[in-house]
Order: structure tokens, then C-alpha cells, then sequence
């Protein structure tokens, strides 16, 4: 009799064991279905020596029912999952979920009906009609997530089909993606990208792991390097997997992907439609997607013979996972390479101080592009001392950087004006009482968004309209506007130079890849002036025309107690200001600051990113911090104040007393409501060698809570709120 053990998802059951009928497959990694009590459940065959559990006796095992049609997870996946979950002290099942990330692709293949315009022209129309009939121009898609596209009930499209103005489309789920050609256009390459490009090479051809740093100043086409080492995956027939840290800013790296290689690459990001999904798991898990380009979620799928990881802007914050299972997709990629026994790039011009010290340390290989391509020279950079050349009173940009923005407009030159701050104001008040609008749910301002008219919180979604009167004193049109958000530039610009045409570049406004498709096209045709926009611009953009990049606060991202906060600010300002002057045109940065003096903001205008980075070494080796000494956080929440108090006392209470390991805490943490949850932090600090997960777990495992609170571990936390 053949018997297994089953990794499930249900977090309070462990692992199960089952009896395997004899005409079934199944062998570690397989995705099967089994009985339990009267249900059927999902579970992943595991090897039974690395997946403890109590013995069932032979007779009590039940059969398993079904072996899905998909390859079974290989092993280089199974011990990513093992080492992710074993890292970031994570239930294994939580991790192993997001490897089958796509229910529908668990099954066999079919078709599916998707429904498009059918190009009828009806003769009388509900609003509700005419509406979708706008918003679906284009589209194919199945009913649901065409009424979600449109805002409009199913209801509503199935009536539209019937009445013939949709019409169905038999689509196979499974259809082959078009295939990338390593030869369609061969590149130009200057001798340092040739340098870097060999070592990809060989080291994609060698299939052993091999990480490597590529690091090259904005501009100096680590992209067009790193592809040849996909065009070396692709010839010997392996899987490449792109990390990008967000997907609607790929468009600049598909079209560029797409004219080297002759074909797109397979896109995997959590708004794909669920067919989409489907279709690209399969793909992946079979072989057939040749190139994933993917947020952080991408980095479990379940790829048959993946040759190259490449982790793109690998510096960037958003890579690290916050909620859920809280790891880092850069640190994961590495490991994922040395499992899969592959190389894995991490590219950036402003690379991670902890990615820098492996490189030092010699784990990493560093490959550098020093230069930027075809000639281009950095930016002049140059600060601003808002304390001496003050704005007019109400306005954010002071005299001589509105000089600068005419003078561009006046050559029919672009300009790009950035401040990390969504909305029009970061705070509204009432003018009469001073109410403050807070989030109900959170301890945070509500923010206001002129352009879709509403009061919105940044960090649990709740938004209202803004109010007529004051909730506190009734007063009528009492809102006040503090401080500067992205939209309030841009009204500033369009009063100061009217003829300009300004566009506003944030997660609201450029929120899909095809928004960000219309806005790389509207600025290259030269239909935008002047780009107002958040970190969302500050990378990935390659526009000729811009010449100039104003930095609005440079002094917003040194506020808070982030221990990242100064290297966070570098490298978003040195990004930013990468921008400016990509084409034959020499670029110009203005960086408005209160703390010229400030090293952060110093080393940026003398553009020496070296005093940069030794001063933060030192800071961080006094601190203790990464990569010099570890942090971890502890988060005890509930929506009850009294009982998340409680379970914090009763964590930090029995805190292990250990030589090399600091406690702090627990504090409220600065956000200490967060989307109706009271939340305490601890935060521990503790030498580079000590087995922190280890303690961690020895000390939270006596520990029984109420059913209302949830304890949350944090490993290499970068959020401190
Ligand atoms: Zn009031
Ligand atoms: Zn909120």
C-alpha cells in the first residue's frame, strides 16, 4: 500500500496522511484532492521526512480522490517554500498557496466564452448601455469582468447580448503564448554592457547558481545588458523570470522587450483577469511561457526549467510584502536561484546598501555601467535652500525653479516636477472649529483628492465625498487645504504658466498598464509639458525631451523614524533626477530643500554617491541595523484596544533575556489603529549571527491568545508604522 502526506491550506490542521488507490499518480509536488470528513480538500504531496505529523495507522488512511492535471511542484519550489516559511517564521501552507495562485489552472484545459462589441449600432440606449457600450471599445473579456470594466450589472450585458451589441467568442484557455526570438534584433552594445552581457551569458549556459549585482547609473542600459542574458535562456531553451516592483510602470521595459525579442513577454500581476491567470500558470508550469515579466507574486510560480531570475530596480521598497506572508522578493529571488541552481541579476542604479555588502563581501558578482548610453551625460544637480529663497506665501515652488519650468516651456522642452504626496492636500481641516478629518478606521489624516473629488485614506481605502458642512460645527464650505499634495502643483503650475499642459502621474491617476501606455504616449509626442508626479516616475521612464526635474520637499522623505529614511531618499532622488537629460539634451535638477547641509541631500547635489554610501555604512554599523545586525518586529493587533494591550504585555513579558538581543517594546505603533485594528509593536534588534527566527519562535510558541488577536512576525521589516 502506498501512503503520503499532504501538505494542506486549512492553517489549523497540520499536515495529513493518505492512502494513494492504485492507479493513481502521485509523487511528491503532485496537487491532489482528498476527502476530509465530508468535504474535499486541496493539498500538495510533500515528502512525509521534511513535513512532521503523528503517524495514522495503514487502516485508518482514507484514498485520495483526484491527482489534478499539472505537473507536480519540482523540487527547487518545494524547497523555496520550505525555506520561506522557515525564514519569515510563516505557516508553510500560506507560502504554498501562493505557488497555486490560480484555482482555474488547476483543472484541464477547454474553452472558455468571452464576449466583445459586436460592432452593432443600436438604434435607442440606456445610460446604462451607452456606458458600457464607452467603456468596453476594445475589450474581450467574460461577463463578470466585463460588467466590473464597466461598472454596470451583468444584468445589464446580458441583456446587450441578447439585443446582439455583444457578441460571444469561443476562446481555448490554453492557447500558446508567440514565441520569443533570441535573434529578432540584435543589440548595440557599448564595451561595459558587452562585459556585463558576456557574464550573463556564461553564466546562463553554465546553469549553476551565480548571483550578480549589475550596477549602472540611470540611463546606462542595464536592460539592453541583462537581455542578452534572457537571449541566452531562450536559445538553450530555459525559463526566464523579470521582477519588476510594479507592473503598470512595465510598459517602457515591454515595448523595449517586445523589439528586441520579436514578441511579448508573458505579464503575471495580481490584476490579471482570471482566464488570463489561468492560462499563464499553465503556461509556466508546462514549459510553453518562455519570459514572465511580474510583480513580487511571480516569484512562486511553479516554472518547469527556469535559467535566469532577473530582479529589476532591485532596490525598490515595494518589493517587500507587508501584509500576508511578510517576505522580501529580492532576498527570495536569490534563494530561489540557488535552489533552482540558476543565476539571478539584480539590477539598479542605486543599488540596496545590503546588496552592496554582499557584492563587498564577494557572494555577489558587481558588474558595472558607469556610463550613461550613447554619450548622454548625468544631470548638473543643484539644491535650493528654501530658507533663503522662500516660495510666495501659498505656493510650494520657489522663484528660480518657476525660472527654470518657463524657460523649458519656452523651448518646447518637458519638465517633471516631483513630490511623494497623493492628492491635493495631506491634511483637510475645518477653517472655523479646526476639525481635522480623520479615517474612522485608521490614526490618519484623510486626504484630499480634488480630481476625484473625494476624502480618501492612503492606507485602508476608505474614502468619502467631501462634506458640505462641518461634521463638528456645521459650518458650511469650511475646508481648508494644508500642506502640498501632487495636485496642488499641478494647479499651482497651471496658474503660474496657463499655457502649459500639465499632467498628473500617481497610482490614482496611472493605474493599469494601459493608462501608463496613453501617458508614455501622450509625453512622447510631446503633448505634456510638465509631469507632476509621485515615486511612481521616478523609474523605469526614458523620455528625450525632459531636460529638467524639479524636486519639490526633498526634506518629506528624512521625516519619521524609518531607519531606511535617508537611503530611501537618496535613492529616490538620485532615480528622479535620473529622468532629466536621457537624450541628446543635457538635463538640469533643482532639488528645494530646507537642509542642504543634510548628507543625504549634499552627496545627491556633489553627485558623490560613494560619500553617500560610506556615511550610511557608518550610521547603520553604530545602529546595529542591516546589514550589520538584524531586526525583527512583533505586531499584536485587535479591534479591541484593551486586548491587543494585553497580548502585547503578555509578548513583551516574556521576552527572552539574552546577551546580544535587544526588546524594545511593546509601544502603540505610530499607526496604532489601522484599518479598525489597535496594533502594538516590538521590536527586537540583535547581532548579525543570532538565530533570531529561532528565538522568536521558542518565545511565542507557549503563548495562547484570545481568538480576536492576531500576532504578526516581521523578519528585515522595512515599514515601522
Ligand atoms: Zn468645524
Ligand atoms: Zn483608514
Amino acid at each position: 500500500m502506498r501512503r503520503v502526506r499532504l501538505l494542506v491550506f486549512n492553517a489549523a490542521l497540520g499536515p495529513l496522511d493518505y492512502r494513494v488507490p492504485e492507479s493513481m499518480a502521485a509523487e511528491p509536488g503532485s496537487v491532489v484532492i482528498a476527502p476530509l470528513g465530508p468535504r474535499q480538500i486541496l493539498g500538495i504531496v510533500w515528502e512525509p521526512e521534511r513535513l512532521p505529523a503523528s503517524e495514522v495507522p495503514d487502516a485508518r488512511l482514507r484514498p485520495l480522490l483526484e491527482a489534478l492535471p499539472v505537473p507536480p511542484l519540482r523540487e527547487p519550489l518545494r524547497r523555496l517554500i520550505e525555506w520561506t516559511a522557515d525564514y519569515y517564521v510563516a505557516p508553510i501552507a500560506a507560502v504554498a498557496r501562493m505557488a497555486l495562485s490560480s484555482g482555474a489552472a488547476l483543472r484541464g484545459g477547454g474553452t472558455v466564452t468571452e464576449y466583445r462589441l459586436s460592432g452593432e449600432e443600436p438604434e435607442r440606449l440606456t445610460p446604462q448601455r451607452a456606458a458600457a457600450l464607452d467603456a468596453l471599445q476594445g475589450e474581450q473579456a467574460t461577463i463578470r469582468e466585463l460588467a466590473e470594466l464597466a461598472s454596470v450589472s451583468e444584468g445589464v450585458l446580458r441583456g446587450m447580448v441578447n439585443a446582439g451589441l455583444l457578441e460571444p467568442v469561443t476562446v481555448d484557455i490554453d492557447r500558446p503564448y508567440r514565441h520569443a526570438d533570441p535573434d529578432h534584433s540584435l543589440p548595440d552594445l557599448n564595451p561595459d554592457q558587452q562585459s556585463a552581457a558576456g557574464r550573463f551569458v556564461e553564466a546562463v549556459q553554465a546553469a549553476v547558481f551565480s548571483p550578480f549585482l549589475l550596477d549602472g547609473v540611470t540611463g546606462s542600459g542595464k536592460t539592453e545588458a541583462y537581455f542578452e542574458g534572457i537571449a541566452a535562456a531562450l536559445r538553450g531553451d530555459r525559463q526566464v523570470l523579470v521582477l519588476m516592483p510594479e507592473i503598470a510602470l512595465t510598459e517602457n521595459f515591454l515595448a523595449r522587450f517586445a523589439a528586441r525579442f520579436g514578441a511579448a513577454p508573458v505579464v503575471w500581476h495580481s490584476s490579471l483577469k482570471s482566464t488570463e491567470r489561468r492560462r499563464a500558470w499553465r503556461a509556466i508550469a508546462f514549459g510553453d511561457a518562455q519570459v514572465v515579466v511580474g510583480a513580487r507574486s511571480a516569484l512562486f510560480l511553479p516554472f518547469a526549467r527556469l535559467g535566469l531570475i532577473v530582479v529589476d530596480e532591485a532596490h525598490e521598497v515595494s518589493f517587500k510584502q507587508d501584509d500576508g506572508v511578510r517576505y522580501n522578493a529580492r532576498d527570495v529571488a536569490v534563494m530561489r536561484a540557488r535552489f533552482e541552481g540558476c543565476p539571478a541579476i539584480l539590477a539598479s542604479a542605486t543599488p540596496a546598501l545590503e546588496s552592496l555588502q554582499m557584492a563587498e563581501a564577494g557572494v555577489y558578482e558587481k558588474l558595472d555601467l558607469p556610463d550613461r548610453f550613447g554619450g548622454a551625460h548625468l544631470p548638473n544637480i543643484r539644491t535650493l535652500d528654501l530658507r533663503e529663497t522662500p516660495p510666495e506665501r501659498g505656493r510650494w515652488l520657489a522663484p528660480p525653479l518657476v525660472e527654470l519650468l518657463r524657460d523649458r516651456l519656452d523651448k518646447g522642452e518637458q519638465s517633471l516636477l516631483f513630490l511623494n504626496r497623493r492628492g491635493y492636500a495631506p491634511l483637510t481641516l475645518c477653517r472655523n472649529c479646526g476639525y481635522r478629518f480623520q479615517c474612522p478606521n485608521c490614526s490618519a489624516w484623510l486626504v484630499e483628492h480634488r480630481l476625484s473629488r473625494r476624502l480618501a485614506c492612503h492606507h485602508c481605502g476608505h474614502e468619502t465625498p467631501p462634506p458640505e458642512t462641518c461634521p463638528e460645527c456645521g459650518e458650511p464650505d469650511c475646508l481648508v487645504a494644508c500642506g502640498p499634495g501632487v495636485e496642488r502643483i499641478a494647479d499651482e503650475v497651471a496658474e503660474i504658466l496657463p499655457d502649459a499642459q500639465v499632467a498628473v502621474v500617481t497610482s490614482d491617476t496611472v493605474n493599469s498598464p494601459g493608462r501608463a501606455a496613453v501617458f508614455v504616449a501622450q509625453v512622447e509626442a510631446g503633448a505634456i509639458d510638465v509631469i507632476v508626479g509621485t515615486q511612481l516616475v521616478t523609474k523605469g521612464y526614458h523620455f528625450p525631451e525632459l531636460t529638467l526635474v524639479g524636486v519639490v520637499d526633498a526634506d518629506l522623505g528624512l521625516e519619521g523614524g524609518d531607519l531606511r529614511a535617508a537611503e530611501r531618499t537618496y535613492q529616490q532622488i538620485a532615480q528622479v533626477a535620473g529622468r532629466a537629460g536621457r537624450g541628446e539634451k543635457p538635463g538640469e535638477v533643482l532639488i528645494q530643500t530646507r537642509h542642504p547641509e543634510a548628507a543625504v541631500i549634499s552627496a545627491l547635489a556633489a553627485g558623490d554617491r560613494d560619500a553617500f554610501y560610506s556615511a550610511e555604512t557608518e550610521a547603520r554599523r553604530e545602529a546595529g541595523a542591516p546589514p550589520f545586525g538584524r531586526w525583527a518586529a512583533i505586531i499584536v493587533s485587535s479591534e479591541d484596544e484593551a486586548e491587543a494591550r494585553d497580548a502585547a504585555r503578555a509578548v513583551g513579558g516574556s521576552a527572552p533575556n539574552l546577551p546580544d538581543v535587544l526588546v524594545l517594546g511593546p509601544a502603540p505603533a505610530p499607526l496604532s489603529l489601522l484599518r479598525g485594528r489597535y496594533r502594538y509593536r516590538l521590536l527586537i534588534n540583535a547581532r548579525r549571527s543570532t538565530q533570531l527566527q529561532d528565538i522568536i519562535r521558542e518565545w511565542l510558541e507557549p503563548l495562547r491568545f484570545p481568538p480576536g488577536v492576531r500576532v504578526g512576525i516581521d523578519i528585515d521589516p522595512y515599514s515601522f508604522v
